[in-house]
């Protein structure tokens, strides 16, 4: 049977949830596995760092991050209006 391949561009957006630290990412692929988003795909070359596609669809559960064998290889960075809601009210 013919090998087929394709190739898909992330979908652009103007967030951006996940950021890998390509230097410490082993390229296991757990995080891609455990998002039931499916936002992040396995990268086209074995062991290297998995692409994220949809990073507008992203739910901030930060499963991908903690399933990470590899301590900084993967951020989650909440936007700045999630953020806000961290800040603890004054009375
Ligand atoms: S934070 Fe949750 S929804 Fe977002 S990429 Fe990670 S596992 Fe998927
Ligand atoms: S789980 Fe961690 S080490 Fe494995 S591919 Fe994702 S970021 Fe890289």
């Amino acid at each position: 049977m013919d090998k087929i391949e394709f190739y898909v561009e992330p979908v652009p957006c103007s967030t951006q949830p996940i950021y890998y630290d390509g230097s410490r990412c082993i390229g296991c692929n757990r995080c891609v596995s455990v998002c039931q988003c499916d936002i992040l795909m396995p990268a086209k070359e074995k062991g290297q760092t998995p692409v994220v596609m949809y990073p507008g669809e992203c739910y901030y559960c930060g499963a991908c991050v903690m399933v990470c064998p590899q301590p900084g290889a993967i951020r989650l960075e909440h936007p700045l209006m999630n953020q806000a809601k961290f800040v603890p009210v004054k009375e």
